[in-house]
Parts: structure tokens; sequence; C-alpha cells
């Protein structure tokens, strides 16, 4: 995979103090599915359930490459996270190789927040820099 930096600020902040990589941004956004469970009429794509999601081996590759670096992981841009069967093996798999000052935040329409994704998502989201009992 080759990185860019996101701008010259990042750049700078690389140069500076060697806190970041001038090869890989801090933030990344992987796109694990563009399937959603709503049609919101200002939603800027056409989303539909059509089985648009990154696989799994790659998502995994990404997550191996970046830890170094990485100070956050955004598990959507559009569609909704949450629809994906493997939705908390892929939460657990961030977590278990992300750096320690490194948070995982994700944006969801709430519709699949059952009683027990939400206790999931305490768990692993609200207590992100230890490992949860
Ligand atoms: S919930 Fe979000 S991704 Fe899904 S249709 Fe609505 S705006 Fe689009």
């Amino acid at each position: 995979m080759k990185y860019y930096p996101f701008n010259s600020y990042m750049q700078l902040q690389a140069d500076i103090n060697s806190a970041a990589a001038v090869t890989c941004p801090e933030k990344i956004y992987l796109d694990i599915t563009e399937d959603c469970n709503l049609h919101c009429s200002m939603c800027q794509d056409k989303i539909e359930m059509d089985g648009k999601i990154m696989p799994l081996e790659l998502f995994k590759k990404l997550v191996d490459e970046t830890p170094p670096f990485c100070k956050s992981y955004s598990l959507f841009i559009w569609g909704e996270p949450l629809v994906l069967d493997d939705f908390r093996a892929r939460v657990q798999y961030v977590h278990a190789n992300k750096r320690d000052d490194c948070n995982i935040e994700i944006s969801t329409n709430g519709m699949l927040l059952s009683n027990d994704m939400i206790r999931f998502l305490r768990r692993w989201f609200l207590f992100q820099r230890r490992t949860p009992a």
C-alpha cells in the first residue's frame, strides 16, 4: 500500500516531532460497507443492500499495515456498519492491533441497536484505551 500524508500540516508535524510518519495518515477511514438498511432522501449516494462489503482479508491487511502510525480508525464513510455479520469481529480485530492511544469510530443510523449491540458498543467504544474485561 502506498501512503500519502493528508496535507502539508501533517508533513510539518512529522518533520518536527517525529510523532507521526510522513508516509501514513494519522486518520484512516475504512469504508467497510456501502450497504445501508435505510433510504434517506438526503443521502448523497444511492444506497442499497447489495453486498458492497470490504472483504475481511483486505480489511485485516489494511489494519495490519497501519497501526504504528494511525491514531484514529473510522469504520464508516457512507453505509451502515452494523449490517455486517462480522462487524463485531472487525472492531475486535482493530482493537487488538491498534496502538494504545488510537481510537475507533463508527456512525450508525441506530436501526440495529439491540440491547446486545448497545452493550457491545459500550464495551468496545467507551473504554478504548484498555482492553474490556
Ligand atoms: S442512514 Fe446514512 S448511509 Fe444510510 S441511507 Fe441514510 S444517510 Fe445514507
